[in-house]
């Protein structure tokens, strides 16, 4: 039996625009004849690059290796051969290496053969996860074997994200009604490790037949699952906020999750994790949603990792318009916006907006305080953009500025349309050179 809950403080209620690509189902991209894999594609440093000009890769083979304690593996999507190794810079700005790959015509047909996992160790659980490049996949990217490796720490609960609280995605909505049975028994490998007391599925409210569905399939199953359907208020997917609406508990201040007894995934991670242990199959594809008022057909596919954004768009049919306001990696609220055509697909890449329109123009602030009191996190986002907008990267920091989720909730409600979230990125940069 589901409840129906939410977090207390803050928050926005942003129209969903799900209808536009919540009725497709997932569609595999065409392999395109080229590919991009950059070596960051995950939080931490970059992989180390194995591949060079002129080699030849299997699909699945590994091509870039964890450079460090915070990094991840990253494997090739298809087979093939590297013609260049060169710099692309990714929708949040970063610059890294990229393998540019010739995709063969013909391609194995791989990770078929199913392998038992219940009789392995939490070790060896961890290091398969570890080696199929697994990462966080609702838009975090943190190494997975890193999150899931607790120390021995004890584990309240597993909160597993199917939120999905950004407006215009449906790729987790898409998944749980087409991939539930594989994505439980994900969670139940994550039970597996984390040993929580209890595990929990939080959906939101506007996706009653995903809740249905999952709650058919664990009863099925019998598995030891709750699913809360929760209230509809952006930014219900964050974990400090999931955490709060799920289990009743505060991450304080420079705080963890698991410092609470939490531990928060993606429904596209749980997705992942069965496919690496069961098929041992690398991260290289993922369900991403491409939408908006500017895109012809939405659609959710399924892209292998590197796909560039112009064989994406061609595949939905292209542009409905030359009005083209912007592209953006991700959702509305936390997406970044690119101009690049050629930007590849990520292991975050949860959508692809094509957003149609005018830029609005930005006023002055009116001393409102209605960014205060929607910040979720208790922030006064006025005083820190001011403080900003003066080079007084400290006095922002003062403020809570490391705090900060960039949720957006604040430049969503804001009358004057201030740029605050891209003033609070570069007061952090700025804060931490300082
Ligand atoms: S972006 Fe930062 S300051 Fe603005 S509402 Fe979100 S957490 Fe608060
Ligand atoms: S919402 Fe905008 S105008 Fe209102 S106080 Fe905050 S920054 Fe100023």
């Amino acid at each position: 039996m589901s409840r129906i809950s939410t977090f207390k403080r803050g928050g926005v209620h942003p129209a969903d625009k799900k209808y536009l690509a919540k009725d497709s189902p997932i569609e595999r991209l065409p392999l395109p004849a080229e590919l991009i894999v950059s070596m960051s594609q995950h939080l931490g440093a970059p992989a180390t690059c194995l591949k060079k000009k002129g080699d030849t890769v299997v699909k699945g083979e590994k091509i870039g290796t964890a450079a460090s304690f915070i990094s991840a593996e990253v494997h090739s999507p298809a087979s093939g051969t590297v013609t260049e190794v060169r710099k692309v810079r990714l929708p949040s700005g970063v610059v890294a290496d990229a393998l540019v790959i010739k995709t063969d015509p013909e391609q194995p047909e791989m990770f078929t053969e199913r392998f038992e996992w219940k009789d392995l160790s939490n070790e060896e659980l961890l290091a398969q996860i570890k080696e199929m490049g697994i990462v966080g996949m609702g838009g975090a990217t943190f190494p997975a074997h890193v999150k899931f490796n607790t120390g021995g720490k004890p584990v309240e609960a597993l909160v597993v994200n199917g939120v999905e609280c950004e407006p215009y995605l449906t790729a987790d909505y898409r998944s749980m009604l087409e991939r539930a049975e594989d994505t439980l028994e994900g969670i139940m490998i994550l039970a597996k490790i984390l040993n929580p007391k209890k595990i929990i599925i939080g959906v939101e409210h506007n996706k009653p037949d995903a809740i249905k569905h999952l709650e058919d399939v664990i009863a099925k199953k019998g598995y030891p699952i709750e699913v809360y359907d929760l209230k509809m208020k952006y930014p219900q997917g964050d974990e400090k906020q999931l955490l709060v609406a799920t289990i009743g508990k505060e991450i304080p201040s420079g705080k963890l999750p698991l410092d609470v007894g939490g531990v928060v995934c993606n429904i596209g991670t749980a997705y992942a994790v069965f496919e690496a242990v069961v098929y041992h199959k690398p991260l290289i594809e993922r369900v991403m949603t491409v939408t908006g008022e500017a895109i012809t057909t939405p659609k959710n596919i399924l892209a292998p990792l590197g796909t560039k954004a112009s064989e994406i768009i061609a595949y939905c049919g292209g542009f409905n318009t030359e009005n083209v306001d912007k592209l953006v990696s991700g959702g509305p609220m936390m997406g970044f916006a690119f101009a690049d055509e050629d930007m590849p697909t990520l292991k975050g890449s949860s959508g692809l907006l094509c957003l149609k329109g005018e830029p609005l123009n930005t006023g002055v602030c009116v001393s409102c305080g209605k960014c205060v009191a929607h910040c979720p996190i208790g922030l006064m986002p006025n005083r820190m953009f001011r403080n900003i907008s003066n080079a007084k990267y400290q006095e922002a920091m003062d403020l809570g500025l490391m705090d900060c989720k960039e949720c957006g909730c604040c430049a969503f409600i804001c009358p004057a349309h201030l740029p605050l979230v891209q003033g609070f990125k570069l007061g952090k940069k700025m804060g931490r050179k300082k």
